[in-house]
């Protein structure tokens, strides 16, 4: 495939998952709170704290948004830094809608606003 030299402007996903949360989506780049690495572009649907990553939110880096694809909640690993192995969530299923998320460790990452450009700037 060879090597991404071009920014992708991806757009929010609005579906019943989004409305259910009554709108206001918004992009978000989480990063490593040990080393800044980026970890994830992430749509949040709804308002409060960012808790967990439903794997159908994550639009990147395309080796994570692919496991939704892919995987089960026993075979999906640990979510760790690809730079510093920093542990950032662990798998989870968010029963009321049988969904398969990360749950965010706190402390482990942060958060900035994204426009949903990828590579972030
Ligand atoms: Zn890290």
């Amino acid at each position: 495939m060879g090597e991404q030299s071009e920014t992708i402007q991806y757009k929010l996903k609005k579906d019943g998952y989004a409305r259910e949360r009554g709108g206001g989506s918004e992009f978000l780049d989480i990063y490593c709170s040990f080393c800044q690495s980026h970890i994830a572009l992430y749509q949040k649907d709804g308002s409060g704290s960012l808790l967990r990553m439903y794997l159908d939110r994550i639009f990147e880096p395309k080796n994570l948004s692919n496991l939704q694809d892919s995987f089960n909640k026993s075979s999906l690993p640990n979510l760790r830094c690809f730079s510093c192995d920093n542990l950032i969530a662990v798998p989870m299923v968010y029963k009321l809608e049988n969904r398969l998320a990360f749950r965010l460790i706190r402390g482990s990452f942060f958060k900035r606003k994204s426009d949903g450009t990828y590579p972030p700037i």
